[in-house]
């Protein structure tokens, strides 16, 4: 069997969210948005699980998530860094037991299910990379720096990308740490490391394989991704 690892990332802080508590722990129905996508790959294939959080919120998330809902198989909790990439960087280190593929999904989508994680293990069997996402319903501009139209590229093949991103192991681990260490020379020249995929992109050869997701599967992110999920989740 195959073993898989889950690198869960609550270390952001949530600006976009304008609230006063970080956004991984406010209450959806009862519970913490963490909460949920923890739950989901405790009950999954998933042998292993790195949290990654914030400074200081170590004991908390172990507390109030990790023991008060019984979820059993986080092996690590790690501190994360600035930009989304560190958090991945310092959770993939962490991984030092047997793994030879490995999920990495954000703390702020509550709605990853079994289905998705089946999909994408299928796909990254088979390729080596894939990123789980959905084709777009709305038509994509692409806009030039002074907000006019500069090109429309065709629908059918514009997706937009949600996680888990899923790697061969180390496969993504030496791509993460060529990032860090040839990361001022891409800030100098304007690189913004949004996701997994494009490490992968920038440093290998490999072809990363899009994964069909669910457009359920959404990133709380504003105050009224809120209102959706409370819906999703009584329905
Ligand atoms: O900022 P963004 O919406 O891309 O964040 C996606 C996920 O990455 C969130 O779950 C957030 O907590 C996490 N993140 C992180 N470390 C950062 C920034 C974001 O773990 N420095």
């Amino acid at each position: 069997m195959k073993k898989t690892t889950a690198i869960v990332l609550a270390a952001g802080s949530g600006k976009r969210m304008k609230s006063s508590i970080r956004k991984q722990y406010l209450m959806i129905e009862d519970k913490p948005l963490l909460y949920y996508s923890l739950k989901a790959f405790d009950d999954s294939f998933i042998d292993n699980i790195v949290l990654v959080t914030g400074k200081g919120e170590e004991q908390f998330c172990r507390e109030e998530i990790i023991n008060k809902y019984d979820i059993r198989k986080v092996s690590a909790i790690v501190e994360g860094g600035k930009e989304r990439y560190h958090s991945v960087a310092y959770g993939l280190r962490a991984v030092n037991w047997e793994c030879d593929y490995v999920f990495i999904h954000d703390g702020a989508r509550p709605f990853i299910d079994n289905e998705i994680l089946k999909r994408a293990l299928d796909d990254v069997v088979r390729t080596r990379a894939c990123v789980v996402g959905m084709p777009v319903k709305d038509t994509v501009k692409i806009s030039d720096i002074n907000g006019y139209v500069a090109d429309t590229p065709a629908r059918s093949l514009v997706w937009q990308i949600q996680t888990p991103q899923v790697f061969e192991k180390e496969l993504i681990s030496d791509a993460y740490e060529k990032l860090l260490f040839r990361e001022e020379e891409l800030l100098k020249d304007g690189v913004n490391i949004t996701d997994d995929a494009m490490v992968v992109e920038f440093f290998t050869d490999v072809k990363v394989k899009l994964t069909e997701g669910s457009y359920r599967n959404i990133k709380i992110t504003t105050p009224e991704d809120l209102d959706i999920a409370k819906i999703f989740i009584n329905k």
